[in-house]
């Protein structure tokens, strides 16, 4: 068996990615349609992203809460674009019980409505201000085009639900969520996101702001990563979530909601990933070192119980480390192809000369000094360390390629990326990475640019230099002040 048949990534991006997400063992598909089983290795990368995130989010005053999954229909309808947003998305139970309900259940696709049911209950007074709630759950979306982590029809994140006493308090939250994205992205997805507010033909529905972060995929689309709306009084109208003020008036609380999902993997994937396969940022990696010995028989035995030896030396550093010595009947070489395809960052192999020298091979999953991006002469991607110095050397070697990363992403983005002031250049443009451009801000227009590119307005990034001229489109006046991002998206 030679790679195990992935489409290189440079054939066929959306085939190679198809097939490694089940190659890489990070999925299986899931008996309905849209639907994913996320087998221990993707689940392991989620549940790294889960703890940095929800500590983050606790640090900053949160408490988690888990409401039930199954909404009363009725509830939806209370805010007229929310429902009009999602219904289309909806499942809908109306039978349970062996009857037919009163009322159908909507299964959440989001929980706005049945969270401000009860912060409505929960709020009296100014005092009960902010009220700041998150909660970890699995929601249901069904959804057209399926694909997984990317679009999944059932998927997994976090919803960050918050009521403030006014505009300038949810805001500060709404940005607060928008900022811890941004970090999270990129401190351990390694994913230089655009952080900035969406334009209102994509925002959420019944939101009055939304703010995004968008990272870019190796195929030039970009991938909206995370969502942060301020909801104004529009949910707090609907479900009457109100407080006595100091002065003993009755008011609207102002309040906002933003999530992160089990897309973030599929950034992952698709932002490092190459022809071999996965390449994982060290911070998500389930497995951040695997050691491969090497040997038959005896001298197999020998290699094995050293490799065992350093995997617990290494694994004492608080390193994640997996010890590959059960597989005899697997070569080498099929070992570091499967190992190079599911993304470990480092390999060390234990040979009879490595074992005579008493060092160990150490590869990397890419060569640090490749791309321009650090001075590391080529070549240094393998080397021998000797075996004493090999778990307090790996920290430095997996924190060096997590920068690598994050630098080699951040100059492809820019390699992708240009300003653009003419359609035929807009065109050239989104056709190969994203384009900087001055809009009208009409919904028309961004449909007719969609119509012909396929791009959409991505973000209007926070802290783009002032600019205004003629709409890149249409040449009437530009909108926001500055250029926005255009791409095509997944
Ligand atoms: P939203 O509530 O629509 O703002 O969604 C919040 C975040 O969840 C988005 O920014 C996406 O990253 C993610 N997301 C939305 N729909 C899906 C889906 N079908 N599968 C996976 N992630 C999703």
């Amino acid at each position: 068996m030679s790679r195990e048949g992935v489409t290189p990534q440079s054939e066929d991006f959306s085939a190679w990615y198809n097939e490694l997400v089940v190659q890489a063992q990070l999925v299986d598909r899931g008996p309905v349609r849209g639907t994913m089983v996320i087998r221990p290795y993707g689940f392991r990368m989620w549940e790294l992203l889960q703890a940095d995130l929800d500590r983050r989010i606790k640090d900053a005053g949160h408490d988690n809460a888990c409401f039930p999954m199954l909404i009363p229909e009725s509830y939806l309808k209370r805010e007229a674009e929310h429902v009009e947003g999602f219904s289309p998305e909806l499942a809908v139970v109306t039978h349970a019980g062996g009857k037919d309900l009163e009322e159908p259940l909507v299964v959440r696709p989001t929980s706005e409505t049945v969270i401000g049911e009860y912060m409505a209950k929960w709020i009296d007074s100014h005092r009960d201000l902010p009220l700041l709630l998150n909660q970890w759950a699995n929601v249901v979306r069904w959804e057209m085009r399926p694909r997984m982590f990317l679009r999944t029809t059932e998927f997994l994140w976090q919803e960050g639900h918050t009521a403030h006493a006014d505009e300038a308090d949810a805001m500060r939250e709404t940005m607060w969520a928008l900022d811890a994205y941004a970090t999270v992205a990129r401190e351990l997805a390694a994913m230089p996101v655009v952080a900035g507010e969406k334009t209102p033909g994509e925002r959420f529905a019944g939101a009055v702001r939304t703010y995004t972060i968008e990272g870019m995929m190796r195929d030039g689309r970009a991938l909206q990563a995370g969502t942060s709306h301020y909801l104004g009084t529009n949910f707090a109208k609907a479900f009457e979530i109100q407080y006595q003020d100091e002065a003993g008036e009755l008011t609207l609380a102002h309040t906002t909601s933003w999530g992160m999902s089990t897309r973030m993997i599929g950034g992952v994937i698709m932002t490092h990933g190459d022809d071999k396969g996965l390449v994982l940022p060290p911070r998500l990696a389930p497995y951040q070192v695997v050691i491969v010995p090497i040997g038959r028989k005896e001298q197999g035995e020998q290699a094995a119980a050293e490799a065992r030896r350093l995997g617990a030396a290494v694994r004492a550093m608080g390193i994640r480390v997996h010890v590959d010595d059960n597989r005899p009947q697997l070569s080498p070489g099929f070992k570091f192809n499967e190992w190079e395809m599911r993304g470990v960052p480092v390999r060390i192999e234990l040979g009879k000369r490595d074992l005579e020298a008493g060092v160990a091979t150490v590869v990397r999953r890419l060569e640090v000094g490749s791309g321009g991006v650090t001075n590391r002469a080529e070549g240094q991607g393998k080397e021998q360390i000797p075996l004493d110095k090999v778990p307090e050397l790996i920290p430095g070697i997996l924190a060096e390629f997590q920068s690598f990363l994050l630098a080699r992403a951040e100059a492809f983005r820019e390699e992708r990326t240009a300003a653009v002031d003419s359609w035929d250049a807009f065109a050239g443009q989104v056709a190969e990475g994203w384009a900087r451009a001055l809009h009208c801000g009409r919904t028309e227009c961004e449909d007719a640019i969609k119509a012909d590119t396929a791009a959409t307005p991505r973000v209007v990034p926070a802290g783009a230099p002032e600019e205004t001229g003629a709409c890149v489109k249409c040449g009437e006046p530009s909108a926001y002040g500055k250029r926005v991002i255009f791409g095509r998206s997944y």
